[in-house]
């Protein structure tokens, strides 16, 4: 049970690491949400709470893009330098406080410290300092004709909405933010309302460095903050990081006012293990994307697909690594599976985990919340691993966004490959072989945005990130990405001296 002196504990730990309420920031300011109501943001690994957000409404939204809107015109024509140092400072800044950011995550949303520690904070740091050396590369280009030449411009878009999901907050933002900044644009982001405390004290900590409205952040529910955000006549791009059903809505808002969008949405990603791969890494790689941020990552490897031929080894050995992840409290270092980040999250895996069987799957480990001493509040579920999956089940169709992997088992490449791809999502997958043919012939068929060979979860900085079908459209994290936050104008200068003759007076000799 937990006693009154650990609750205080970690009431003086949030007390440390956030304020008791925060404002919206607008304009460089910290101000009241118009509605004068607020949200509880609470601690999944013991319900306690952490902080307090403004939910805003549209009046908020209306404030932000105006002041986005007004910093737009000064920071589009900054010298690029002046972009490429404050988003190096942004980093700097970033990896100077790294583990107090990645306890921030950690208790906001409850991934292991290990998670936040070793990858969200450093990746979100790479991707601050990846864009940093961007802005002196975006250039236009010159073509010469017999007589003109054509200037073509590259030029940001103006007032940019960037609304991001609970699962990633700091290394969603960024994704979204850096090349935006870099790029000359604006932004308004509007962060998931369970998880944004991290993203607040980081614009906290930059305030000094960015010029007032050049970066904006209203919090609050999806409805109320996103909808008149995606929709504002005055914003010129969305770009958007979460679910399916939402993604269908803001495609149908972008109707409203014409603008651009990027969808960085779901997946229900394929390990194929071949049995010539070294076993012992691929089940590593699986257990991965299985306990990784407790299994909600986008571009998980949910679905595990093993050459029949090496089953019985595997599943032997992928129990017991599985057996031996140690879950708990998020914010002690040993700990590699933490809770799931909201209670609807995690009556949502739940109710997977009571699917499986209904459905005709076989549950070889796990299947059931976890109870951990200390942390009954706690909204742990333990691993699991389905066996007997049949690629039609609901379980191997839709994603669960949790510490689960669905096992089928294959003999042939071009069946696997055919139910790798029975799939409406694209966004991930690995292969595991030793054959460098085969791992090649695998990657080229997989329908999916990026393809890891004997490792999963490789994030390198300028590795595009995007989805195949519905998994999205757009990518992430590359050089590529800074083109989507520009538009293009075409200048062209005659050479030719004279009227041309067309009408009038007769052209120059
Ligand atoms: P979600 O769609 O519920 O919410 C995402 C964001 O949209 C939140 O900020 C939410 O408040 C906002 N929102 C909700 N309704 C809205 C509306 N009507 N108008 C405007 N904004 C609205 O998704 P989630 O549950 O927060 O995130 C999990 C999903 O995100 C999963 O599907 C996951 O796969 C996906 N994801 C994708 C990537 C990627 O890079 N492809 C990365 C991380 C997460």
């Amino acid at each position: 049970m937990t006693t009154e002196s650990e609750v205080l504990t970690r009431t003086e730990r949030a007390q440390r690491y956030f304020r008791a309420e925060y404002g919206h920031f607008i304009g460089g300011q910290w101000t009241e949400g118009n509605s004068g109501r607020t949200i509880p943001v609470t601690n999944p690994a013991d319900g306690t709470l952490l902080s307090t957000i403004q939910a805003g409404d549209a009046a908020d939204v209306n404030r932000a893009v105006a002041a986005a809107k007004a910093a737009f015109p000064s920071w589009s024509r900054s010298h690029p330098m002046q972009r490429q140092a404050v988003l190096a400072e942004m980093a700097r800044r970033l990896t100077a406080r790294i583990d107090d950011f990645a306890m921030m995550e950690t208790l906001d949303n409850g991934k292991p410290i290990r998670d936040s520690a070793g990858f969200d904070l450093p990746g979100t740091a790479a991707v601050y300092d990846f864009y940093s050396t961007t802005p002196l590369h975006l250039r236009g280009e010159t073509m010469d004709f017999p007589d003109a030449v054509s200037l073509v411009h590259r030029e940001p878009l103006g007032v940019c909405a960037a609304i991001v999901p609970w699962n990633i907050p700091m290394y969603c933002t960024a994704l979204k933010l850096a090349p935006a900044l870099a790029a000359g644009n604006t932004v308004v982001l509007k962060p998931a309302e369970s998880t944004c405390l991290a993203v607040l004290e980081f614009f906290a900590e930059c305030a000094d460095i960015l010029p007032p409205g050049v970066v904006n952040i209203v919090t609050g529910y999806g409805p109320e903050t996103g909808e008149p955000l995606v929709t504002h006549p005055d914003v010129r791009k969305v770009s958007f990081t979460g679910s399916k059903p939402t993604a269908r809505k803001i495609m149908g808002y972008a109707a409203v006012n014409i603008a651009p969008q990027t969808m960085e949405l779901g997946g229900k990603s394929a390990n194929i293990i071949c049995a010539d791969a070294d076993l012992d890494a691929a089940v590593e790689g699986v257990v991965m994307s299985t306990v990784f941020n407790k299994g909600e990552v986008c571009i998980a490897g949910t679905r595990t697909f093993v050459q029949q031929l090496v089953m019985e080894e595997f599943l032997e050995k992928l129990k017991t690594v599985l057996h031996g992840v140690s879950q708990g409290d998020p914010t002690l270092p040993e700990t590699q599976l933490g809770p799931q980040a909201s209670q609807v999250q995690f009556d949502k895996v739940k109710s997977y985990l009571e699917l499986g069987p209904q459905e005709g799957a076989k549950v070889l480990t796990g299947g059931a919340p976890a109870r951990i001493p200390g942390l009954e509040k706690g909204l742990f579920i333990e691993p699991t691993i389905f066996t007997e999956v049949e690629n039609d089940m609901r379980i191997a169709q839709e994603e669960i966004f949790g510490p689960v992997t669905c096992v089928q088992a294959w003999t042939d490449e071009e069946e696997v490959l055919r139910l790798a791809n029975e799939t409406p999502y694209g966004l991930g997958g690995g292969v595991w072989t030793r054959d460098l043919g085969r791992a090649h012939r695998f990657a080229r068929e997989m329908q999916t945005g990026s393809v890891w060979i004997n490792r999963y979860y490789n994030f390198v900085p300028g590795q595009p990130l995007g989805g195949y079908k519905e998994s999205g459209f757009g990518r992430e994290n590359s050089f590529e990405t800074l083109l989507h936050y520009t538009q293009v104008k075409a200048v062209v200068i005659n050479l030719a001296e004279g009227p041309l003759g067309i009408y009038g007076s007769a052209p120059a000799a």
